[in-house]
């Protein structure tokens, strides 16, 4: 089978072949790491590629597939369907012994001292970690133009963005470097790239997935989840990762269903679960603003859901359009307080003479933050100051309770699931926000009340407009990630015959091409 083949299978074609024993791990993960090696310069989604340990991974994921053939008696269907399987991790996940950046200068040359709980939970399930993608400093941007090392590009437009934080997650999987990917959603930061890359990423319920390990970002608001190429393999990835960790407070022991690894393989039987489903069709998630292509792809699914006889209704959040000040209030206060310890002491590089601990301090940070970061940190320091906590942080407080109240009068009254889309526009060239701020912030606008009120989200591949992705997205109610999945899994039940299904991303030619240009600063 050749390198391309390989790359091509969903996750859960990968377990198929390894359990038959078609194809091996290092095989397959040899492919991968060479397909991102060939093709990076171009798409600059990787911070690092650890190919001796990746291969080091494979070979033991071998040996327990082989153990578990020599077993017998279902010890190989036993097996968790990610084992010997592909993923790459955004460069916020602890590695033990490895770089981890979170995109910024002032983690340049740290290594982890130890694994995120989610690594131990890949490692357990014998996953094979490729490397580390790249990303906006500290998570903060929806362009990973914020990256301190240089934009990643999408693979469908090498002069535009593939979206953000989560940016290199998403173009990783989009170009077939990785089949799954890891990414963080603090206001939409795996579900917007997920739209812009046409890839499906879920951000799950806050308090699914442990942040142990995690750089921080805004601790009320982040959350871990997958990207992939499909619904069963988002869901197995979700399977591998979620569930109560004792070292983050926040995580639920809700139990983690072991439906997610049994959704449903027959398009009939995926496409039956639409039948009688009430989805929320929320009237202020189509914004001014929202492009016409866009609007034109999410009401085509919509009709098509309808069709397959799920009940589509009209429904209101009231309190929407507090979202992005609110968020824009708790999430820079929460930074400032989490990114106070990069002091030059503690982590990464130090500058300044030693002499004046004040200077020095001042100097590390002054020169190891990027533009973004420092403008967080000081609306977050000012939010949360003497005299001003009051009339910011504690009224955006309240209004996200607002927020939150307005999902919750929908799911008492029945409604399965919000169907929305994801992004008000397709992918955008470089630089085409970094100039406005506001503007960088309004592509989260349909995504930051669903961190608000810690609901899961999820984007999953819709069409496309003027040949670019357009992301549709599912909302939930709390720890309905199930559900979620599921009625994703049925609209691509439904939509599997569509000519959009069949097209790969436009660039990825001029990717193996070595004469093309890396991205703009890279
Ligand atoms: N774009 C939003 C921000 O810049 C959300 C980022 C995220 O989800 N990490 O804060």
């Amino acid at each position: 089978m050749s390198a391309a083949e390989l790359t091509r299978f969903h996750a859960h074609e990968m377990a198929a072949r390894l359990r038959a024993g078609d194809i091996s791990s290092r095989e397959l993960t040899d492919a991968h790491l060479t397909l991102a090696e060939r093709q990076d310069h171009g798409l600059h989604a990787w911070l690092s590629v650890d190919r001796e340990r990746a291969l080091e991974e494979a070979e033991t994921a071998d040996l327990r597939i082989a153990a578990a053939r020599g077993e017998g008696g279902g010890a190989l269907e036993a097996l968790h369907p990610l084992l010997g399987v592909p993923v790459a991790l955004k460069d916020l996940v602890s590695v033990r012994g490895g770089r981890c950046t979170a995109g910024s200068r002032i983690l340049e040359g740290y290594r982890a001292p130890y694994d995120a709980h989610i690594t131990e939970r890949l490692r357990d399930v014998g996953a094979v970690i490729l490397g580390k993608t790249n990303m906006d400093e500290f998570a903060m941007g929806s362009s990973t133009e914020h990256s301190a090392f240089g934009p990643t590009a999408n693979p469908w437009d090498l002069g535009r963005v593939p979206g953000g934080s989560s940016g290199g997650s998403a173009a990783a999987v989009a170009a077939y470097h990785a089949p799954l990917g890891i990414g963080t959603d603090t206001g939409g930061s795996i579900r917007q790239p997920a739209a812009l890359t046409g890839t499906v990423g879920m951000k799950p319920t806050y308090g699914r997935v442990s942040r142990y390990g995690i750089v921080a970002f805004a601790s009320s608001l982040d959350q871990v989840g997958p990207f992939a190429r499909d619904a069963r393999d988002a869901a197995a990835l979700l399977h591998a990762i979620a569930g109560r960790d004792e070292r983050d407070s926040t995580s639920s022991p809700v139990p983690v269903p072991d439906h997610l690894l049994h959704l449903p393989s027959s398009d009939d039987e995926a496409a039956g679960v639409l039948r009688g489903k009430r989805l929320g069709l929320p009237r202020e998630y189509f914004v001014a603003g929202m492009e016409p292509g866009v609007e034109a792809r999410v009401r085509e699914a919509v009709a098509a859901l309808e069709a397959a006889g799920a009940i589509v209704e009209d429904v209101s959040l009231p309190h929407t359009d507090y979202g992005l000040a609110t968020y824009y209030i708790v999430a820079p206060a929460e930074a400032s307080a989490n990114l106070a310890r990069y002091d030059g002491i503690r982590y990464g590089p130090r500058l300044g003479d030693g002499r004046d601990v004040l200077a020095d301090y001042l100097a590390t940070r002054g020169r190891g933050f990027g533009a973004e970061v420092k403008r967080r940190v000081m609306l977050g320091t000012y939010a949360l100051s003497a005299g001003y906590y009051d009339a910011f942080y504690l009224k955006a407080q309240k209004v996200r309770t607002l927020i939150k109240a307005d999902f919750d009068a929908l799911w008492a009254e029945g409604i399965d699931a919000l169907v929305a889309p994801t992004s008000p526009t397709v992918a955008f060239r470089f630089g085409a926000r970094m100039a406005d701020p506001v503007a960088m912030y309004l592509s989260d606008a349909c995504t930051l009340p669903v961190n608000m009120a810690g609901l899961p989200g999820i984007s999953v591949p819709a069409g496309l407009s003027d040949g670019l992705p357009v992301g549709l997205q599912l909302i939930g109610a709390p720890w309905s990630e199930a559900s979620l999945l599921e009625l994703s899994r049925g609209y691509e039940a439904i939509t599997a015959a569509s000519d959009w299904r069949a097209l790969e991303p436009a660039d990825l030619a001029r990717l193996d091409d070595p004469a093309t240009a890396s991205p703009p600063g890279v």
